[in-house]
C-alpha cells in the first residue's frame, strides 16, 4: 500500500441482544478480513442503543466470543450509548435543514392505516409496515406535536427529500405522503447496483424515538463518520437500512462508505439462521470442545478461500480475496461441526 492511499477502515458492529452464532460469525470475519487484508483498521462498536432488548451481560459475550475467534480490533471497544451527544448534533443538523418531522403516531396507527404491502427485497425478511405520512405538516416542534397532542413524539426523516434539495419546513408542510418518492441508488461491491425505494419500505424513518433516543439508523451513521469507516461488510438483511443510512448521510453532508453485503446464512431448509438455532453459537462450540479454527476453516471455504489450508483468522488474512466472495446465500449443515 502506498503511503498516498487513504487507510481502509472496516468495523464490527454487533448488537448485544445475545450469543453469537456461525452467521455472526461469518459476517465478523469476511469483514475483518476485508479491512486487514487491505493493512486496514478495524474498529468494534457494540449497538447497545435499543435499551429493550440490549444487555450488558451480551457485550462482555461477545467480546468473548470474537476473541475466541481470533479476532482483534483497533482501539477500544466503543458503546454506541456513549455518544449520544454527538448523535444529538447530527440530530439538530436535521431538525435545522428541515429534514425531519414530529410524529405522534402509535405503532399500532401506523400498522393499520399502512398502504399496500411493500416489496420484498431478496433476502430481506422486513414486516416493517409502510408509514403513510400521516403527521407530515402537521406540527412545527416536537414540543408543540407533544403538547397539542399529549403524546411523545418521534422524528421521522422526510424521505421524500432523498433527490438531495434541502427542504423547508413549508415545503413538509405541502407535502401529503411518500408518494413520489425517489429510490436510493447505490453500488454494492459484492451485489453490484442497487436501487431501494423506500416508500416501499417503511417510508419516512424514525430518527429520534420518543423520549429522544437517538434511532439506529442516526446512530450508526453517525458513529461510521466520526470514526472515519470506510467501509461497511454485512449481511444483506440490511440493505434497507443501507439505503435510509446513505439518505441520513447525503442530508447531513457526510461521505458513504464502500458496502459489501454478503448473504446471509442458512439453515439446510433454507431458512435464516437465527439466534434461536440451537448448538450453533459459538458460545456452545466452544464448551463443546471446538477449535476457533474449525469456525474460521469452514468461513474461509465458503468465502471462496482455498479448502486446503488451516490456519487462524489472523494466519489466513493473506487469502482472502473479495472477488471470490460467492453472491448466493451460504447453507450451514449443522452436522459439520458435530
Ligand atoms: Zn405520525
Amino acid at each position: 500500500m502506498s503511503s498516498t492511499s487513504p487507510t481502509v477502515v472496516g468495523r464490527l458492529a454487533p448488537s448485544p441482544t445475545g450469543r453469537l452464532h456461525l452467521g455472526h460469525a461469518r459476517s465478523f470475519l469476511l469483514a475483518w478480513w476485508s479491512a486487514r487484508a487491505a493493512g486496514g483498521r478495524v474498529l468494534l462498536r457494540i449497538e447497545d442503543l435499543d435499551q429493550e432488548r440490549a444487555r450488558e451481560q451480551w457485550t462482555a459475550a461477545i467480546v468473548e466470543d470474537l476473541t475466541w475467534l481470533g479476532l482483534d480490533w483497533d482501539g477500544a471497544v466503543e458503546l454506541q450509548s456513549e455518544h449520544l451527544d454527538t448523535v444529538d448534533l447530527a440530530l439538530e443538523q436535521l431538525v435545522g435543514a428541515g429534514r425531519v418531522y414530529p410524529c405522534v403516531c402509535t405503532r399500532r396507527e401506523v400498522r393499520e392505516a399502512a398502504s399496500a404491502p411493500h416489496d420484498e427485497v431478496p433476502g430481506q425478511a422486513s414486516i416493517e409496515p409502510v408509514y403513510p405520512g400521516t403527521c407530515r405538516g402537521r406540527f412545527g416542534t416536537r414540543a408543540e406535536a407533544e403538547a397539542i397532542t399529549g403524546r411523545q413524539a418521534v422524528l421521522r426523516f422526510l424521505v421524500e427529500g432523498a433527490a438531495g434539495t434541502a427542504r423547508s419546513q413549508a415545503s413538509i408542510a405541502g407535502s401529503t405522503g411518500p408518494v413520489g418518492a425517489t429510490a436510493v441508488d447505490f453500488h454494492d461491491e459484492l451485489q453490484g447496483p442497487q436501487s431501494i425505494d423506500l416508500a416501499l419500505h417503511g417510508g419516512d424513518f424514525v430518527v429520534s424515538r420518543k423520549g429522544g433516543l437517538p434511532a439506529y439508523q442516526l446512530a450508526v451513521v453517525e458513529a461510521d463518520a466520526r470514526a472515519g469507516v470506510t467501509e461497511v461488510l454485512r449481511g444483506d438483511d440490511l440493505l434497507v437500512s443501507t439505503a435510509r443510512q446513505l439518505l441520513l448521510q447525503r442530508a447531513l453532508g457526510l461521505p458513504s462508505p464502500r458496502w459489501l453485503h454478503v448473504p446471509l446464512v442458512q439453515d439446510p431448509e433454507g431458512e435464516r439462521l437465527a439466534k434461536r438455532t440451537g448448538g450453533l453459537s459459538l458460545a456452545e462450540l466452544r464448551e463443546a470442545g471446538l477449535e476457533p479454527e474449525r469456525v474460521v476453516a469452514w468461513v474461509a471455504a465458503s468465502a471462496g478461500m482455498s479448502p486446503g489450508r488451516r490456519g487462524t483468522a489472523a494466519e489466513r488474512i493473506g487469502d482472502f480475496d473479495v472477488d471470490r466472495l460467492p453472491r448466493e446465500p451460504v447453507r450451514l449443515d449443522p452436522r459439520a461441526f458435530g
